[in-house]
């Protein structure tokens, strides 16, 4: 039997992913390859570490091998069934709390793993949330995690604004698929795992930014916020949609490497 320390060598895996799955596999802190290393590796820790370092090195993403990652220091359960979390993401909420009123209601459209609407949700429990989504498969997640971190929340199925009624929301926000189709970075690294749906409009990335917010006046309250992402080189063409929808207050917020992240406007009475 090897030992761990030849188990991590052999892999060939980088020093986050092995400390990842030692950790996932064996709770083992980053510590144990020091104190540990030379001994003898337990044989089905050590089958499913080799099991696990080879679809690593076949590029699937760390979050799926794992079934989880976190957002805003809460624990989401992920899978192939939806877009990984990404850090800038908490641009958009701490963006959508500072404008939620107290007792208010939001809405995230395209909640995936439900990471916008279940963050919210855990950090203001006086609001009401809604999550939709299109994707069967996401919504079993996205419903997972709510039965976890906030079960207040209510999540459906919709395309969109569709299973909406007549209700009015202070805040709507929404992380949508905004790549466009023939971006290479769909064929890298991990977004070569997520659904394709979740990540490109198959047309020029704007599509469904285009469907939100056209759709979202009706839907707001008078003074309530439309706040969305998009990608970095988005911005302008952003605005000028808000813009032509009648929003005021329109503006873009770069996240945490300065780049053009979320945009979003206000919406009159
Ligand atoms: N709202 C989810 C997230 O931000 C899913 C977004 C998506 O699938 N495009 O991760």
């Amino acid at each position: 039997m090897p030992t761990y320390q030849e188990l991590a060598r052999d892999s060939g895996l980088d020093r986050p992913d092995i400390h990842a799955l030692f950790h996932h596999l064996g709770g083992y802190n980053r510590a144990f390859l020091i104190t540990h290393g030379d001994e003898a590796a337990d044989p089905a820790f050590a089958e499913r570490f080799t099991a696990l370092a080879a679809r690593r090195r076949a590029g699937e993403p760390v979050a799926y091998l794992l079934g989880e990652k976190e957002f805003y220091s809460l624990t989401f359960q992920v899978g192939p069934g939806v877009l990984i979390p990404r850090p800038e993401t908490e641009l958009l909420v701490d963006l959508a709390l500072e404008r939620l009123p107290q007792g208010g209601a939001l809405v995230d459209l395209g909640t995936g793993s439900g990471i916008i609407a279940l963050t919210i949700a855990h950090e203001r429990p006086d609001a009401t949330v809604t999550a939709l989504d299109v994707s069967a498969a996401a919504l079993e997640i996205a419903r997972a995690n709510a039965s976890r971190l906030a079960p207040q929340v209510r999540v459906l199925q919709s395309d969109w604004y569709s299973a909406l009624g007549h209700e009015q929301f202070a805040v709507i926000v929404s992380n949508p698929p905004y790549i466009e189709q023939d971006d290479p970075h769909l064929q890298q690294g991990d977004l070569r795992f997520e659904p394709r749906s979740a990540l490109t409009d198959e047309a020029d990335g704007l599509v469904h930014i285009r469907s939100i917010i056209n759709g979202a006046r009706p839907r707001l309250l008078a003074g309530g916020w439309l706040l969305f992402e998009h990608g970095f080189d988005q911005g302008l063409a952003a605005r000028d949609l808000l813009e032509a929808a009648g929003f005021d207050q329109v503006q873009t917020w770069q996240d945490i490497a300065g780049m053009d992240r979320v945009s979003g406007g206000l919406a009159l009475a």
